[in-house]
């Protein structure tokens, strides 16, 4: 009976992972991003960069779109904190303080909603984003300021980490 409950019920679980459900695009989004800083759909047809990801090309309507890896310098257009999740995973995170999402206006490409990595960030600034396999195994992208190195595998890892989106987050024992 207890065990039942706790597969209905998030809060009664030990680990919670982030939402792992995607549209099989965002699935080939995500295998996709396995590797590489940020892989996004191009258009072999009109050269169109597509995001989110889409069967068609959303200007040219050719089924011809494929990844490759994609300059990922942009401007960030907004940026929101969030007090308050109805997600377990964020739930338990938000206990430290809110968390931070963004719009990105990326170079020459489409606008994407992104976490916000460590650093100071404003309306205007000059970032970058990278994707990141969580841990659903799911792509997400995370803007970081232009000074950040995101060269190495390494670097990218250290910010997940700070971030705390690697690892399943655990109920606080006692709570
Ligand atoms: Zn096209």
């Amino acid at each position: 009976m207890r065990k039942r409950l706790k597969l209905n019920r998030p809060s009664l679980r030990q680990r919670a992972r982030p939402p792992r459900h995607r549209t099989a695009s965002g699935a080939r989004f995500s295998a996709a991003n396995l590797s590489g800083i940020l892989k996004l759909q191009h258009c072999t047809a009109c050269q169109h960069i597509q995001y989110p990801p889409a069967e068609l090309c959303g200007v040219c309507l050719a089924d011809a779109l494929v990844y490759r890896d994609t300059d990922n310098g942009g401007t960030l257009l907004a940026q929101s904190d969030l007090h308050h999740s109805l997600w377990e995973y964020f739930k338990r995170r938000l206990g430290d303080g809110p968390w931070s999402v963004g719009t990105v206006q990326l170079d020459g490409g489409p606008t994407m909603i992104v976490h916000l990595g460590p650093g100071e960030m404003a309306p205007g600034d000059r970032v970058q984003v990278f994707s990141h396999s969580d841990a659903s195994q799911s792509a997400v992208l995370i803007a970081v300021p232009d000074s950040v190195d995101l060269r190495t595998r390494e670097a990218r890892r250290a910010i997940v980490l700070a971030m705390g989106l690697n690892a399943p987050a655990i109920r606080p024992t006692g709570a």
